[in-house]
């Protein structure tokens, strides 16, 4: 299967390990010897429930999170969180503010939606580029706020928090979408984490939420049902069809994870992979260039320029469509 199989160092949808894919292939047909396929089977089925399961504790082996904390299989993708977070979680407070940190294209769009569901206030001096991580000294959090949001990789820009933003109290919110699972977390220091499965642990259609239980219950009432995390908690997951082969997909990678040593070891590999990049940028005489401030440069994708600083913009090409930057 390998030898013709392509690199892909796409950030996501992202090359998926190979033991996953010849599980997946081998059971495409029939699934663990019950004659139907995981793509054909009901979601209320015992066989399902049992991948759900399963999912959910290896995740919660994996995490270490606390049983104080809900998981729940969601649909929508990162952008559906961009909604579901403000429409949860921004009346925890009567003020019905978040403060938000925007180091990038996808913190920046978060901000945006929660602008429609209350007071968004941006706790750092606006950034010229998305090159840092602004010093914390600079920042002004809002007490009152309901949540702090940051986006813990950036995954256009290249930007990598490597710390848990201090918040005083007030609720943690992140988004792990494009770092999911490549370190360990202290779960217990978040109010709620959210990451899309298509960049590091399966495929798209599922996106993960892991809530702390006290925070649920205070939605707003414009909140589509499929958002609600207290009926999806309550339906553990189940409350409408969730993405079945999806999390079937994340189940196989969460196993592959589990045995190549969990997140200490993934976090052991991004080091060693990004590092080997990181070194021949800067050994290259500038003729490639990383934008990004050193303290943050993202392990999972790294961005870089051909030229010195401002070089030849036609020989860029933009990370994100792969394409030269011709006018
Ligand atoms: N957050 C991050 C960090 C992302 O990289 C992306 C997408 O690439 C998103 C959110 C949006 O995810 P989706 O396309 O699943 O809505």
């Amino acid at each position: 299967m390998d030898n013709k199989r392509t690199m892909n160092f796409g950030a996501g949808p992202a090359k998926l390990p190979q033991p996953v894919l010849l599980a997946a292939q081998k059971e495409l047909l029939d699934y663990n010897g019950i004659g139907i396929s995981v793509l054909e089977m009901s979601h209320r089925s015992s066989d399902f429930t049992k991948i759900l399961k399963a999912a959910e504790s290896l995740l919660r082996e994996l995490l270490g999170i606390p049983d104080n904390y809900k998981v729940m299989f969601l649909q929508g993708g990162g952008t559906g969180q961009f909604s579901a977070v403000p429409l949860n979680l921004i009346g925890l407070k009567e003020d019905r503010c978040a403060d938000y940190l925007v180091t990038g294209t996808w913190s920046s769009k978060a901000a945006k939606e929660a602008e429609k569901y209350g007071k968004v206030n941006i706790v750092h001096p606006k950034l010229d580029s998305y090159t840092k991580v602004p010093d914390p000294s600079s920042w002004s959090l809002n007490p009152s706020a309901s949540y702090v949001y940051y986006c813990c990789n950036e995954t256009v820009h290249g930007v990598e928090f490597n710390f848990v933003p201090e918040t005083k109290g007030v609720v943690l919110v992140s988004d792990m979408s494009s770092n999911f699972l490549s370190r360990p977390v202290d779960v217990s220091k978040f109010g709620l984490i959210f990451a899309g499965a298509q960049k590091n642990v399966g495929c798209a259609g599922v996106t993960v939420v892991i809530v702390r239980e006290d925070l649920l219950g205070k939605t707003l009432n414009e909140c589509p049902v499929v958002l609600d995390y207290q009926v999806q908690a309550g339906n553990n997951s189940l409350y409408n069809t969730p993405p079945c082969f999806s999390i079937y997909i994340l189940g196989l990678v969460l196993d592959w994870i589990q045995r190549c040593g969990g997140t200490a070891a993934m976090e052991k590999l991004s080091k060693e992979k990004s590092g080997m990049i990181y070194d021949l940028i800067n050994q290259s005489n500038g003729f490639y260039v990383c934008p990004v401030d050193q303290t943050c440069r993202s392990r999972m994708n790294v961005p870089f320029r051909i030229g010195k600083k401002d070089g030849d913009e036609a020989l860029r090409r933009n990370s994100w469509t792969g394409l030269p930057n011709l006018a």
